[in-house]
């Protein structure tokens, strides 16, 4: 088999969430497991509403989760090859001109309700003559043009969901030319995968009946260009929400922009995209590529995945309590956090940004909280004038024998003195950092 190509082809009209995310991470998962290539295509043949500015935010937002692609395509600049394809499809009669408007349309679809009959297209547009064409033209309506369906049943074997088979009869068929002249997604899209060599279309299940009707189209392609393969396809569920409802509805705020800015680490998305939907459990992983060798469709089902916010925020507590200083050098740089400090504070955190709450406690001035001025005056007396990691055991257990306090009696006085709060990091390193004159100011209660 040759080599395995995939794409991810998000329209440049708005900002990635992550739906859309996962789509573009099992495609990135399933090229890096079998040593393929990722296209990313901008789909971006709506020129009114597509962005440079969208199109640029995606590839940041994928380039900053590690979703990495191999190859690039802009639909906006294959226009001719969409012409010629639709061109031949018109000689063949396979795409043919319709004028009927809107409310046309509509009204037809209300009879075919009304008698209880499946609103499909009834294809009067194909018994128009070339006078009836004329003359809807010289009253100024522009045609759209549909692709002849086969009205047969359309199987595949489906990656995820296995054998899947949709009736064309029962689907209109798609208009792939607006009247404007504006191709929809459908023909670029085939034009694209058979030109690119995608092997497998992998995207969500929401476009199951476009499959269908896009493998007929493949196949008039493949004649047309006398070249080229019939992808493989597999659809995955679609997200949900935590309460079951659809995500996009209820969570539509949920961009990966909107989720960086809240202080979501990227690792925690991919951690938790890759393994939704399967019997897997989520781990949290730190490097995107340990999430390859898990993952296979043969894991992934039917049902809709649930995505909860709080499962992301309790994993980004997660990745952040075990990364290294050095997978976030820049990021602690600019918050003035060095390795030691990083290193006792990282398992305190859920958010990178609270990592200055604690750098504050220890190097600003605080309100010591002196619960037993005798006991934290007597501490500050045995403060050594160099600390080093077994200087708070040393002190600690010199005020056990002078006092016979232990347990908590015995901590939990010294915590509030040196931090001004009952919990926190370990002592041993905060008291390390807090250094000895700030130590003995504060546990004799000053502000320091
Ligand atoms: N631009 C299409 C979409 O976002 C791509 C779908 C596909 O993967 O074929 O729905």
């Amino acid at each position: 088999m040759s080599q395995v190509k995939v794409r991810f082809a998000p329209s440049p009209t708005g900002k990635i969430h992550v739906g859309n995310v996962r789509a573009a991470l099992l495609n990135w998962l399933f090229a890096q497991k079998e040593g393929g290539i990722l296209m990313l295509r901008s789909d971006d043949t709506d020129q009114a509403r597509s962005t440079k500015e969208y199109e640029d935010g995606i590839q940041h937002d994928l380039g900053w989760l590690g979703i990495t692609h191999q190859a690039f395509a802009r639909q906006s600049e294959r226009f001719g090859e969409y012409d010629a394809a639709a061109n031949w499809l018109k000689e063949q009669g396979l795409l043919y001109a319709c004028y009927e408007t809107a409310d046309e349309l509509d009204r037809k679809r209300k009879l075919q309700r009304a008698r209880s009959l499946p609103p499909v297209y009834d294809r009067a547009a194909l018994e128009l003559s070339e006078a009836e064409k004329k003359s809807y033209e010289a009253e100024g309506r522009r045609p759209h043009w549909r692709l002849k369906l086969s009205q047969q049943p359309v199987e595949w074997q489906d990656l995820i969901r296995g054998d899947v088979k949709v009736d064309t009869s029962a689907v209109s068929d798609p208009v792939l030319i607006r009247e404007d002249g504006q191709y929809l997604y459908t023909l670029p899209s085939c034009v694209d995968d058979v030109d690119f060599g995608i092997t497998h279309v992998i995207r969500g299940e929401d476009h199951v009946t476009n499959t269908a009707t896009q493998i007929e189209l493949f196949a008039h392609l493949i004649r047309f260009k006398g070249a080229g393969t019939m992808p493989a396809f597999a659809h995955h569920s679609l997200l949900v929400g935590a309460d079951g409802e659809g995500l996009s509805k209820r969570f539509g705020s949920l961009s990966i922009e909107g989720l960086r800015e809240a202080g979501i680490e990227p690792q925690a998305i991919s951690s938790l995209l890759a393994r939704l939907g399967t019997a897997d459990p989520v781990q949290p992983k730190a490097d995107i590529n340990e999430l390859v060798e898990g993952f296979s469709f043969e894991k992934m089902g039917r049902a809709p995945a649930r995505f909860d916010p709080k499962e992301l925020e309790q994993l980004n507590a997660k990745i952040l309590h075990d990364l290294p200083f050095t997978a976030l050098a820049d990021r602690l740089a600019a918050l003035d956090v060095d390795e030691p400090l990083w290193l006792a504070v990282r398992g305190n955190i859920e958010k990178l940004s609270d990592v200055s709450t604690w750098r504050d406690m220890i190097r600003e001035q605080i309100d010591p909280v002196i619960e037993d001025k005798a006991f934290t005056d007597e501490a500050a007396t045995l403060v050594p004038d160099a600390l080093d990691e077994t200087s708070w055991k040393e002190l600690v257990n010199t005020l056990k024998e002078k006092t016979g306090r232990k347990g908590k009696q015995l901590f939990m006085p010294l915590r509030l003195a040196l931090t001004g709060l009952p919990h926190g990091p370990d002592m041993p390193v905060i008291f390390q950092l807090i250094g000895p004159e700030k130590a003995r100011a504060r546990l004799r209660g000053e502000r320091a």
